[in-house]
């Protein structure tokens, strides 16, 4: 299993998104974000996406340096659609576009139609959370077999569809706190990477083609069937069905009720507001941090070992991993060796960019 640390992965993604067409500039959204998902953790949301992104390329379904269409331009309110453009930089960019708007007016209203995989909805309330604003975000998944039975499906009718909160701490620029999740029990792609390594999903995450509970992350990930569940019974069921209706229905992206043609887009909801507008935007970081002490503040429960708090797991993993590099699991890697030779990159090619950013 290789260790990469952060500067090779970041070249290895680099060269791979590089040669799937895109320009510098989306390269480099899309480097620096797969590698802060490895970072952060969420490894489901790293390097181990690029096979999926060079089968979309492939079959027409990822478009390279995509000129979005602004469908509505009108105040606090921004309608975009990305026309299958590159999910990273799509969305950054209709963030950074939201988070303009959001400066002037106080808040902006941002529906980002039809991405193609935006990743890690968190890296959007980071960029957020960096400009000093506050970011809420309801996402779908779409144009893809669906992964999650709602409460009391014995089969999937949504994505694993994203819910995502942050508000801005103090001065470094990084969230005070950031909930980013997927509605089901875990993220699709953890149940890839535990097919990957060949282990069980957790206990409660997944029923087979048949409705019955199960383990085994192989009818997922390879025949298609079964579903994940949603978390929290019929409150993560909800919310994930407000995903699906914020980011489909309301904000006019594709739904989950439409053809499915076997790309993966994303609709995104987003709110972002300027704390300064509403409250004083250093009472809003100390209330925060002082809501955060009086939490941790609580005895700690038997079976843990300390209160954490949203976000902080992903802080801590992108310090420790940061530091030693990121283990890419040998299922991951293979899978991310093939899609590069896919796009005539070299095994000679990989192992001179990692070894000259080693
Ligand atoms: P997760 O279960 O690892 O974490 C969910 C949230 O819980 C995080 O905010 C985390 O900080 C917090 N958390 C975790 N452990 C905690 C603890 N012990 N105490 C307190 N808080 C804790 O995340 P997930 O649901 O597996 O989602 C992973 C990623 O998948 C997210 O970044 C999400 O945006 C992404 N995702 C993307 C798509 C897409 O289509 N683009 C779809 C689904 C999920």
């Amino acid at each position: 299993m290789p260790t990469l640390k952060p500067p090779a992965l970041h070249a290895l993604i680099s060269l791979i998104a590089r040669r799937m067409g895109s320009d510098a500039a989306e390269t480099k959204e899309v480097a620096d974000h797969l590698l802060r998902a490895n970072l952060t953790g969420h490894d489901s949301h790293g390097v181990g996406m690029l096979p999926a992104y060079v089968r979309l390329l492939q079959d027409g379904f990822l478009v390279p340096n995509q000129t979005p269409e602004t469908v509505l331009d009108a105040g606090a309110l921004l309608v975009i659609d990305a026309r299958r453009g590159c999910g990273q930089r799509m969305a950054a960019d209709a963030v950074r576009r939201a988070i303009g708007r959001a400066r002037e007016l106080g808040a902006c209203v941002l529906a980002l139609r039809n991405a193609s995989h935006i990743g890690r909805v968190g890296a959007y309330a980071e960029l957020a959370a960096r400009h000093g604003m506050a970011f809420i975000a309801f996402v779908n998944v779409t144009d893809h077999h669906d992964m999650q039975a709602p409460y009391g499906c014995a089969e999937a009718r949504v994505g694993t569809n994203p819910f995502c909160a942050a508000v801005p701490g103090g001065d470094d620029g990084s969230p005070a706190l950031l909930l980013d999740m997927a509605t089901t029990t875990i993220a699709a792609g953890k149940a890839r990477i535990a097919y990957n390594k060949g282990i069980d999903v957790p206990e409660g995450s997944l029923i087979d083609a048949d409705g019955h509970p199960t383990n085994d992350p192989g009818g997922l990930i390879r025949d298609h069937t079964g579903a994940l569940l949603s978390f929290g019974k019929h409150k993560g069921s909800g919310l994930a069905v407000m995903c699906e209706i914020m980011a489909g229905a309301l904000g006019g992206g594709q739904r989950a009720d439409q053809t499915c043609h076997g790309g993966i887009l994303n609709s995104m909801l987003a709110v972002v507001i300027d704390p300064g507008k509403l409250n004083d935007p250093d009472a809003v970081a100390a209330g925060a941090a002082s809501t955060a002490a009086h939490i941790r503040s609580s005895r700690v429960a038997p079976g843990f070992e300390q209160v954490l708090l949203p976000g902080e797991p992903e802080r801590r993993s992108a310090e420790r991993r940061g530091r030693d590099g990121i283990a890419v699991d040998d299922g991951t890697w293979r899978e991310v060796l093939e899609a590069a030779g896919k796009l005539g990159i070299t095994q000679g090619e990989i192992d001179q960019v990692v070894a000259s950013n080693a």
